[in-house]
């Protein structure tokens, strides 16, 4: 063997640091120098499964010969580094080297083996070869982690770029290093280059936001301590406001020495901006929640607020409160005659009223519609309530003003007081309705302190409002039906007769007379569907009496305002009228002269269409109201039915009896037909015929009667 050649092995050998390219160089040189036949690089694992990495031609040993082969280098191996093995099989001689950790080198001959001395220099260039794959391994990795590293930097720069954040970051000195590219953009910069070394002054911040970043990035420098997510405002290019969330890190060397800083910010204006808009639609709400929108009073909610405040203090200050339940006396009427817009200003101008007349601790709320609610705080001497109240009711003794119309408006006032009538602020509110309604029911215009009576009759009310409301669809209402009668000389005789509706309390198994819940149910409009329903039931009764061959005469139905003036309440009338197949001229309408002063115009419309269509018009108790002959002559009337209270004492007072015999004048004048109430005894009856009296109806006959037994009479 010739140096030149070796020389040619281990140039190639050395030649390149990639493992194959180092083989396909070397081998055909050694193959050919040592006349080898063929040439493999085998791989164990530790499992010790084999692996062919490289081999000049495809060469399988036979498996089982190749593992105990190398098994028996292995063992050589432990001994000998430099070791080989040689095996022939049949006419080839193969030549097993160890390279160093798993790799194994086979070579074999065909047909004669080896000599000494090139098995000598084969070792020799094995280990050569063994470097030499260290090498290519060691050349793999370390290019493995440098195309790592590239990558990660390339990672890390994409990140730096991507995220919407602005990020920089500055030496110990706060002088810039770099940045991202929001950032650069930001600073105006055009590269990191461009950026590198400036300080917040020579970059296009305001003088005001470089001095506030380089205070604020001093500190985070200075003490080691990040602050996180602060949100803070700056001006940008177009000088408009912004608002931008910041996160400043100090950077730290292993032994936590400050050597720099980073800084990440964006911008939340837009956020900002909702935030705020939303926080001014709240705080609208707020307001609109705690505030009367027509008068900018305080609303009930506020107001009990206060109220409980004040309830507080007194306690503690053993002082009172007063609370004052304020309604507009007859308000409706303001509306229907002006309009809404006008009553609308009308409660405006009250509220300023009341406003001005109570003390400055003192609070006034609207509590929706006609209704104010005054709050009376820390009262040491009670005479303050009177001085208040009589403060207030003077305000409105002068005319409202409202586009030149003057009106006059009296109020209902309600008073209670804590701690003396309740303790808690629902009791006090509902005192002081409670009192309020007593001031309307003693006449309105009036003040009325709360007392424990008034809850009593409230309690009792509210229970029974509370049954009316189910009353209908439970049918615990009947009609009765109470006869009346022509007067005779030779006998009296049956005309026809007044329905009467009756309540039986299921509960307590008693009757409730309607002079106790007709007028609940006129206050909860409960009057509109009961009043429906004794219509229908009373035309109905007459119709099937009529088919059945009896005589029931008319039938008088008895009307509150309010149900006559519901809007639809003609057509609906009529409508019965069809359906039950009832004549006109079978009913008759009573309604009673306070009623009907309640709202004289509307009723005269309402009432002139039913005389139209041949209804007949009774005013009921009459004389017990305010009568005026000239409403008197306007209404379409065909019956006085004259009050039961004029009735009671006409044998034993003459003065009774003339008023009686002035009303059956005037009926005669007026060619209305008059009809006695409430005629008891048969001395009453009498005197009342001899007088012209032409009709009666009452006790001396019947009470009222169930339909059943009102047939005796047909
Ligand atoms: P009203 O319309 O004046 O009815 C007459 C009332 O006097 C009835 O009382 C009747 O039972 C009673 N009465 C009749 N004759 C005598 C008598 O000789 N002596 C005595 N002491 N009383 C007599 P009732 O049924 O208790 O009704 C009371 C009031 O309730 C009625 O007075 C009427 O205003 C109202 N009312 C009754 N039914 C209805 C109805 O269906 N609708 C409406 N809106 N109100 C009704
Ligand atoms: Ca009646
Ligand atoms: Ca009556």
């Amino acid at each position: 063997m010739d140096d030149a050649a070796l020389n040619d092995i281990y140039m190639s050998i050395g030649n390149t640091f990639e493992l194959e390219n180092m083989l396909d160089e070397c081998m055909p040189i050694i193959l050919k120098y040592f006349k080898l036949t063929s040439f493999s690089l085998y791989k164990t694992n530790n499992m010790h499964e084999l692996k062919l990495i490289y081999s000049t031609e495809c060469m399988e040993m036979d498996k089982e010969n190749f593992e105990a082969m190398i098994k028996r280098l292995e063992h050589q191996y432990n001994k000998d580094v430099s070791s080989l093995i040689v095996e022939k099989v049949k006419d080839t001689y193969y030549y097993l080297f160890i390279l160093k950790g798993f790799e194994y080198l086979l070579l074999w001959k065909h047909p004669n083996s080896l000599d000494n001395e090139a098995i000598a220099l084969l070792k020799n260039i094995s280990i050569k070869l063994q470097h030499a794959i260290y090498g290519c391994k060691i050349h793999d990795t370390l290019h493995e982690v440098q195309n790592n590293l590239e990558d990660n930097t390339i990672l890390l720069n994409t990140i730096i770029d991507t995220v919407p954040l602005s990020i920089f970051w500055k030496d110990v000195t706060s002088t810039y290093l770099g940045g991202n590219k929001l950032f650069l953009k930001d600073a105006q910069c055009k590269n990191i280059d461009h950026l590198r070394g400036k300080n917040d002054y020579q970059l296009p911040w305001s003088s005001k936001d470089a001095q506030y970043y380089r205070a604020q990035h001093k500190k985070v420098l200075g003490t080691g301590v990040a602050i996180l997510d602060y949100e803070e405002p700056y001006v940008d290019e177009n000088g408009m406001e912004r608002w931008a969330s910041t996160s400043l890190v100090p950077l730290k060397n292993t032994d936590g020495k400050v050597f720099g800083l980073l800084g990440t910010y964006y911008d939340i204006t837009l956020k900002k901006e909702s935030e705020y808009k939303l926080k001014v639609h709240r705080d609208a709400l707020a307001y609109q929640a705690t505030h009367d929108s027509l008068t900018g009073l305080p609303s009930r909610s506020l107001f009990m607020d206060r109220l409980k405040h004040a309830i507080y203090f007194a306690k503690r200050n053993e002082s009172k409160v007063a609370v004052l339940f304020i309604d507009i006396d007859k308000f409706k009427n303001i509306n229907d005659s002006y309009g809404h817009p006008f009553g609308d200003l009308a409660i405006k101008k009250v509220a300023k009223r009341i406003r001005n007349n109570i003390r400055t601790i003192d609070t006034v709320a609207r509590f929706g519609g006609d209704e104010f609610i005054v709050l009376l705080d820390n009262i040491v001497e009670p005479s303050v309530i009177t001085t208040i109240l009589s403060r207030i009711v003077k305000s409105l003794e002068t005319s409202i003003v409202i586009h030149h119309a003057s009106v006059h408006i009296s109020l209902s006032i309600g008073i209670t007081l804590y701690p003396d009538d309740a303790k808690t602020s629902d009791e006090l509110l509902i005192n002081s309705d409670m009192a309020m309604y007593e001031a309307k029911k003693m006449g309105r215009n009036n003040y009325q302190y709360y007392t424990t009576e008034m809850m009593q009759r409230y309690e009792v009310r509210r229970e029974l409002e509370l049954k009316l409301h189910n009353a209908i669809e439970n049918k615990e209402f009947t009609l009765f039906y109470q006869p009346k009668f022509k007067l005779g000389a030779l006998e009296d005789t049956f005309i026809g007769m007044e329905a009467l509706i009756r309540w039986k309390d299921m509960d307590k198994n008693i009757y409730v007379p309607p002079t106790t819940f007709i007028p609940i149910a006129e206050e909860t409009g409960i009057i509109i569907p009961l009043g429906e329903w004794i219509m229908e039931e009373g035309m109905s009764q007459i119709v099937s009496w009529y088919k059945q061959g009896f005589e029931p005469g008319t039938l008088a139905l008895n009307f509150s305002m309010m149900q006559l003036q519901e809007n639809d309440f003609l057509q609906y009338f009529q409508n019965i009228l069809k359906t039950t197949g009832c004549k006109p001229e079978w009913i008759e309408i009573e309604i009673t002269e306070s009623q009907i002063m309640k709202s004289p115009e509307t009723t005269i419309k309402i009432l002139n269409s039913l005389h139209e269509i041949g209804i007949k018009i009774a005013m009921d108790d009459f004389g017990t109201g305010y009568s005026s002959l000239s409403y008197l002559k306007r209404l379409p009337l065909d019956i006085l039915k004259i009050d039961k209270s004029f009735i009671d004492n006409i044998i034993e007072d003459k003065k009774e009896m003339d008023i009686v015999q002035g009303i059956l004048a005037l009926a005669k004048n007026l060619k209305l037909t008059v009809i006695a109430e409430g005629v008891e005894k048969v001395e009453q009856r009498d005197i009342l015929f001899k007088n012209g009296c032409q009709y009666i109806q009452g006790y001396y006959y019947t009470e009222p009667l169930s339909a059943e037994d009102v047939e005796k009479y047909l």
